[in-house]
């Protein structure tokens, strides 16, 4: 006669003896929040917040196979793949790194199982409990955490939170976002709950933040040689997503269109905050042909800030870009002509810059002085989703865009133009 089945805080007994996780059904929980009528933002937050830590407890004390947790995490990648839309391409490490690191933040089960068990079974030698010290030198726990050890990824694969940050930021779509965690307002749009986000547009954020957007570098990998593909529209450089986004003459308009959005974001928050803005005057100076600051502002209370807002290459330093910036401002000239038109005193200017990469990630300084000066978490947070949408809306252009470098043959019909994820 068979012993019956039991279940104790959701991990199955047969007698004394725990019994495979068999009850873990996440490909079918999956399939459910696929086919709920959520946002993807909405999924992922379900999956990360509810769906996972529900089957860790199952996962640490019930019985099972390491292959069956690399199992688990495929399920879990192709579901997010499938809800953002990824071509092929995007890096595992995208999905597990942390938010703050520039991932989605989902946890990998075959990285945290085996260590949450490691450190369960490690808990029973230091307990007050005299039972749990004896068991502690059973068999059965010494052959638990040997397979603790076999289970837990070895290098080159990720086996930390940590780990898999740094196989983002060595991944050639990963490198730019190495920089996120300097400030948190970079990657708030990403878990919070911006209802005011549509599911297309989260999508295409993702997008441009990992670089997964199809471009002629992107979509030949693999499959080329040494030679990269020249940009269609100028011929003078390799169509990456950062040439078509940040330098091509062909998006020239789109990112005048988006350096504008940002200044006029910061302008309105300086209103607000009491500030008298002045936007875009031409300083005449009698070194050089003159400056125009994006931004002149000054408080009744005598301080004043020069301020200009760049959107920059993220895979450079962005402190050193933030202070070459600020010293290209910071000029006796231009601070003496402020002085003149604005009545304050010349040291009491201070001179700014709000410096962001075009796929969204903050300066940390940058951020932190504009918190300074009054602006909201909302409006900085406000300003990053639309560098992302500007970013996005210059690649979509590029693609419909007719303008081409005057040797070059006329274009085929619009519908080539652009290229499909994934073709190799
Ligand atoms: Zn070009």
């Amino acid at each position: 006669m068979s012993r019956p089945l039991r279940r104790y805080l959701g991990v199955d007994f047969m007698g004394v003896a725990t019994i495979s996780a068999s009850r873990v059904d996440l490909g079918r929980a999956l399939a459910r929040v696929t086919k709920a009528p959520f946002k993807p933002h909405q999924k992922l937050r379900l999956l990360r917040t509810y769906l996972l830590p529900k089957l860790t407890y199952g996962l640490v004390f019930g019985r099972l196979m390491a292959g069956s947790l690399q199992e688990l995490d495929r399920e879990v990648r192709s579901a997010v793949r499938s809800w953002l839309k990824f071509p092929p391409g995007v890096p595992s490490a995208y999905i597990h790194a942390p938010v703050k690191s520039g991932g989605l933040g989902i946890v990998s089960l075959s990285a945290s199982i085996p260590s949450l068990r490691r450190q369960r079974l490690l808990a029973l030698r230091g307990s007050s409990w005299g039972v749990a010290r004896a068991a502690a030198d059973l068999d059965f726990v010494r052959q638990q955490l040997a397979w603790c050890d076999r289970a837990t990824p070895s290098a080159p694969k990720p086996s930390s939170s940590a780990e898999f940050a740094a196989a983002l930021h060595e991944s050639v779509d990963g490198k730019e976002l190495r920089q996120c965690s300097e400030s948190l307002i970079s990657s708030q749009w990403v878990d919070w709950a911006l209802e005011g986000i549509g599911a297309r547009d989260y999508r295409h954020f993702h997008a441009v933040r990992v670089a997964s957007l199809p471009t002629a570098v992107r979509c030949t990998r693999g499959s080329r040689g040494t030679t990269l593909p020249l940009c269609r529209a100028c011929r003078s450089r390799s169509e990456h997503l950062y040439h078509v986004v940040q330098q091509c003459p062909r998006t020239h308009r789109g990112r005048i269109l988006r350096h504008d959005a940002v200044a006029k974001q910061i302008a309105g928050a300086l209103s607000s905050s009491g500030w008298d803005v002045e936007r875009e005057r031409l300083y005449h100076m009698p070194s050089d042909q003159g400056k125009k600051p994006n931004i002149v502002a000054v408080k009744p209370n005598q301080s004043c800030i020069i301020l200009d807002v760049q959107v920059v290459n993220g895979s450079l330093d962005m402190e050193q870009t933030w202070r070459a910036k600020i010293r290209k401002y910071d000029t006796n000239d231009l601070r003496q002509a402020v002085s003149e038109l604005k009545g304050v005193a010349p040291n009491n200017i201070r001179v700014m810059a709000a410096t962001l990469s075009w796929r969204g990630v903050w300066c940390g300084k940058s951020a932190t002085e504009l918190r300074e000066l009054g602006i909201s978490v909302g409006v900085l947070r406000g300003i990053t989703t639309r560098v992302l949408l500007g970013s996005y809306l210059n690649w979509w252009s590029f693609y419909r865009g007719t303008s081409l470098h005057p040797s070059l043959p006329p274009p085929p019909s619009s519908s080539s133009l652009i290229p499909r994820a994934g073709v190799g």
